[in-house]
């Protein structure tokens, strides 16, 4: 069978998910869209079930697959409805919508509820994707308060550039989200990883925790608290020496320097491993670092066996505990979500 596995490590979640929670102070979400940014959804949300305050999903669809498995937290539906039937499965499943357009929002002032729903109110504070700019928000949010469909409204916003400490921006986006709605019964929530790592200002009753709940700081600098959840590896499957001056792979990007024992690997491109990643990315070789040598291809790799004793059978870590993702993505000229959800045809194998 090919060698491609992706080692979920849940209690390093678990431990990511109690460290985030300490530092924010006050309730937390796990963000686990888009199947918990590639490390399985269900197999998350069962291990955060006893420690987690809610969990946050991009839609419905992705709400309904963790109801069917069993979870009843609180769901939090970060895009809201894209119809408004939805609102009818969103009340028979009790989960929590986010309102960020006058669309969605006269979808539910129309929808006939039978139990009062709890809704999110999205603000456009800044960074203009979605929500209410802070002079109709105040308008939205008096129409849903006032709504017999809403039985309470959570004042929402995102940020745009958290990451980046020494911007401006978060500060500006904290100072409109707090130039309106003002009321200190309003339950309010901002941040994100970066928020809740950088902008203690941003932390309020709910933080959103995604990347970083998976062990990897979305800011420039490492967090050693975190701790990486999935560690993908596969194995050497081919050897070949090559002498001095010859060039291997597509494109002949690399021309050996000396002898080299070139260690052929079973990822590519199709598993989500970034082809821009090619010749000189790390990897480690049976717990010692190395490089990719040559052009990702689509199903194979090839590595630098600079150590005799690595060969056939050598176990390669493309990224986790010793590579980080991050690294990987800032030489694929991208970011460590990205690669998190590529993550295709490997076996997953869980780890309490
Ligand atoms: C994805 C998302 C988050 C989580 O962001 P991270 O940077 O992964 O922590 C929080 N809030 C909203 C609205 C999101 O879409």
């Amino acid at each position: 069978m090919r060698f491609l596995e992706a080692h979920i490590h849940l209690a390093n979640l678990r431990h990511n998910y109690q460290y985030l929670k300490g530092l924010h102070g006050n309730k937390v979400l796990a963000v686990i869209k888009a199947n918990a940014y590639g490390h399985g959804a269900v197999q998350c949300a069962k291990a955060l079930s006893d420690l987690a305050d809610g969990f946050a999903v991009a839609a419905i669809e992705e709400a309904l697959t963790l109801r069917s498995a069993g979870i009843t937290l609180p769901i939090v539906l970060l895009e809201g409805v894209f119809e408004a039937s939805e609102y009818e499965l969103i009340e028979q499943h009790d989960l929590w919508p986010v309102v960020q357009n006058q669309n969605q929002l006269d979808g539910l002032l129309a929808y006939e509820a039978k139990k009062p729903l709890t809704v999110w109110l999205k603000m456009d504070s800044g960074m203009h994707r979605a929500g209410f700019f802070p002079q109709d928000y105040v308008k939205a949010f008096a129409q849903l308060q006032a709504a017999p469909q809403v039985a309470k409204v959570i004042k929402m916003t995102h940020f745009a550039r958290a990451d980046e400490p020494e911007q401006l921006m978060t500060a500006q986006q904290i100072a409109a989200f707090d130039s309106v709605v003002t009321d200190d019964k309003i339950e309010e929530s901002m941040a994100n990883s970066a928020g809740i790592l950088a902008h203690p200002d941003s932390h309020r009753d709910w933080g959103r925790a995604g990347l970083a709940l998976y062990g990897l700081s979305p800011m420039a600098y490492p967090d050693a608290n975190l701790k990486p959840v999935m560690t993908l590896k596969t194995k050497v499957f081919g050897v070949r020496e090559l002498p001095i001056g010859e060039v291997i792979g597509y494109g002949s990007i690399f021309k050996t320097e000396r002898m080299t024992r070139v260690g052929l690997i079973a990822v590519g491109y199709a598993d989500g491993y970034p082809r821009l990643a090619s010749n000189d990315s790390p990897v480690m070789i049976d717990g010692k670092p190395s490089r990719i040598i040559g052009r990702v291809s689509m199903d194979m790799t090839m590595v630098d066996l600079n150590d005799d004793a690595q060969g056939i059978g050598s176990e390669v870590e493309l990224w986790g505990e010793h590579v980080s993702a991050n690294t990987v993505a800032a030489v694929a000229g991208t970011i460590s979500y990205e690669i998190l959800c590529n993550v295709k045809r490997a076996r997953f194998v869980y780890h309490d």
